[in-house]
């Protein structure tokens, strides 16, 4: 219930968001009946609650850090028998959120130890989590918040795959929180660093978006909102439009992405340290 209910505030904050959005190319087959997470009607219908405290996470604020280890913990969203989204979308049979987040993650990783960066993964897809507490190899975004802190990384960006109810819904979203319970105050400029990355240097189906949703209850935003760390969710594209999803199960563009997220965060390294 809780689930279907977060993705239907998830659905719902998608179809606002993309209202500002244009220029997206136009779906060219037959609609795809709307995923049941985008059938919560209208926004003033649903009611946020509060989301709950991350298990483990205290609010004890850490003596400010600012370390130059350049350590980045890298979330796929998602992940084993949790599919994420991607019913009722452009993605090809069988396909869901959980696979393109790993393949971005990823290429991610690979592309900040290209750059000299040292990395965590929250998980591969294939082991168990070691923070997998409940057993359930699911998405549990209290666990994962956990198991984050505890690496004590300098940045984490955690992947994942937009859905809406609009077709024409596009383009990559990165979401961050600036509060107060931070150990340091990059999560704003790192994430308009990447924004500014991805805008220069992928094939975007619509400008990048970088936004604080200080007032979203959606658990996925609990990631930005609970980590000590500076941190950003990004949802790389919409696999509810059709040339978003043929881009992220594309290979080329997946690395492309990648890239361009890890170019982001080694110019926002490069200007903290050289500024
Ligand atoms: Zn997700």
């Amino acid at each position: 219930m809780d689930r279907i209910l977060r993705k239907a505030i998830a659905g719902t904050m998608a179809l606002l968001l993309a209202a500002a959005v244009t220029g997206c190319s136009r779906r060219e087959k037959t609609p795809a009946p709307a995923p049941e997470q985008n059938q919560a009607s209208e926004a003033e219908e649903v009611k946020l609650e509060p989301a709950e405290p991350a298990v483990g996470v205290g609010r004890i604020m850490p003596a400010v850090v600012v370390k130059k280890n350049r350590t980045i913990c890298i979330d796929p969203g998602h992940g084993f028998y949790d599919n994420g989204t991607g019913e009722a979308s452009y993605f090809p049979e069988g396909v869901y959120e959980k696979h393109v987040t790993l393949a971005v993650s990823n290429f991610l990783n690979q592309a900040l130890i290209d750059r000299g960066f040292d990395t965590i993964m929250t998980h591969n897809g294939t082991d168990i989590p070691e923070y997998d507490w409940d057993g359930n190899w699911i998405f549990n975004p209290n666990e994962r918040i956990a198991f984050i802190n505890a690496q004590e990384a300098d940045y984490v960006v955690s992947i994942h795959v937009n859905a809406a109810g609009n077709p024409d819904a596009c383009g990559v979203r990165i979401y961050y929180n600036d509060n107060s319970y931070k150990w340091n105050d990059w999560a704003e400029p790192a994430a308009l660093a990447i924004k500014e990355a991805i805008d220069d240097t992928v094939e975007i189906t619509a400008p990048t978006t970088a936004d604080d949703p200080s007032s979203m209850a959606d658990s996925n935003f609990a990631i930005p909102r609970e980590t000590h760390a500076a941190s950003s969710l990004i949802e790389v594209g919409f696999c509810t439009n059709v040339v978003d999803a043929v881009n992220l199960v594309n290979e080329e563009w997946q690395k492309s992405v990648a890239n361009g997220i890890a170019e982001g965060i080694e110019r926002f390294f490069d200007n903290l340290e050289n500024p």
